[in-house]
């Protein structure tokens, strides 16, 4: 086995919103673990609010700590035991593999786990070491290997992009259906080339500003910018009164699921899958019950990797126009900064290592 470094460039959160590159001791590689050598990582809103402490004392639940959790790496080296993975391999991984023994880990709806918000299970990059570092180890259930068609940088939206398609698959999108999506931030945008992959032949974006020609250059069948007209009411129009077949609500603010709940037709599935940060959202419920409009949560992804890269693989599903900025390690300060400020329009910074 090559030498393996003893130390390592990373990204330590020192105190809330200060952010030092700094030599930090290399993770050492134990049995049935990979060691791997972190080639990119994408900035996430998550880690904005990890950055300034907001989610303290959960994540992290001390300073300093490294974060980081949209990462991708080649395979540096394997511990005694691992046989799926070879060094040079390409890969992503999951931050969260669940306890394995609780109701819902045993239902193989691991992204439920019973034990995944008590602080007894690992969360890479939120209560455990992340990937804004040169090395990462992990145990090979948690990764997924990438082909060499699909680049490091691309790559960063593996974790986003299958939790979109855990989303299209449970609200069940058909061939020849037609989709309305709320939000064209990366999730939306990526759930508008998922829902495309499905068979869905009208693509409806409801958004405002830049991000609606991008949503539009993805294929999107038709925009609706909502500062300009009730996007109920147009999508109504453009499905010739009838409303479409699926909602995706993708924007996470209060204001974008009520809107939706009427894009949609009687008997139409809608995915919940913007978070808004535990906000009250005004929505009618007897138009809910009257026509049967089914709600459908959605959180994380419980075996969806190896679908979503393979999509990414077969061009089906494109980080072209997503990925919009990269910095290298040592700049991720400025990268926080383009995101947070949205400086140039970013929609994944990512952070190159
Ligand atoms: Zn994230
Ligand atoms: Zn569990």
């Amino acid at each position: 086995m090559a030498t393996l470094p003893k130390t390592m460039l990373a990204a330590v959160i020192r105190a809330w919103n200060e952010v030092h590159v700094e030599e930090v001791p290399a993770p050492q590689i134990g049995p049935n673990e990979v060691l791997c050598r972190v080639r990119a990582c994408g900035i996430c809103p998550t880690d904005l609010r990890i950055v300034s402490g907001a989610y303290y004392p959960h994540w992290p639940p001390a300073l300093p700590f490294i974060y980081g959790h949209e990462w991708v790496a080649e395979v540096a080296a394997v511990g005694d035991g691992v046989t799926g993975f070879k060094v040079g391999d390409h890969v992503t991984g999951e931050n969260h593999i669940g306890c394995r023994e609780c109701r819902m880990c045993r239902a193989g709806r691991y992204n439920l786990c019973f034990r995944a918000e008590d602080g007894s299970q690992v969360l890479y990059g939120h209560n455990a070491p992340g990937a804004f570092c040169e090395y990462v180890t992990r145990p090979p259930l948690a990764l997924h290997r990438i082909p060499d068609n699909v680049s490091f940088v691309d790559a960063v939206i593996i974790i986003q992009g299958s939790m979109i398609l855990h989303g299209c698959n449970r609200v069940g999108i058909l061939p020849g259906e037609t989709v309305a999506i709320s939000g064209p931030g990366l999730s939306g945008l990526l759930a508008l080339q998922v829902a495309r992959a499905k068979g869905a032949t009208k693509i409806i974006m409801i958004g405002r500003g830049e991000r609606l020609r991008v949503a539009a250059d993805l294929g999107a069948h038709h925009v609706v910018d909502f500062t300009r007209e009730d996007p109920a009411e147009a999508v109504q129009k453009l499905t010739g009164g009838l409303g479409a077949d699926v909602g995706l609500e993708c924007a996470g603010s209060p204001e974008s699921l009520g809107p939706l709940t009427y894009a949609v037709r009687r008997g139409a599935r809608v995915a919940m899958i913007g978070l808004n940060g535990k906000k009250q959202v005004p929505i009618v419920t007897d138009r809910i019950a009257l026509d049967e409009v089914d709600l459908i949560g959605v959180r994380s992804g419980s075996g969806e990797y190896p679908a979503f890269i393979s999509l990414m693989a077969a061009g089906k599903v494109s980080a072209a126009g997503l990925v919009t900025h990269t910095f290298p390690l040592e700049e991720i300060t400025r990268g926080m900064e383009t995101f947070r400020e949205r400086k140039g329009n970013p929609i994944r910074v990512a952070i190159t290592i």
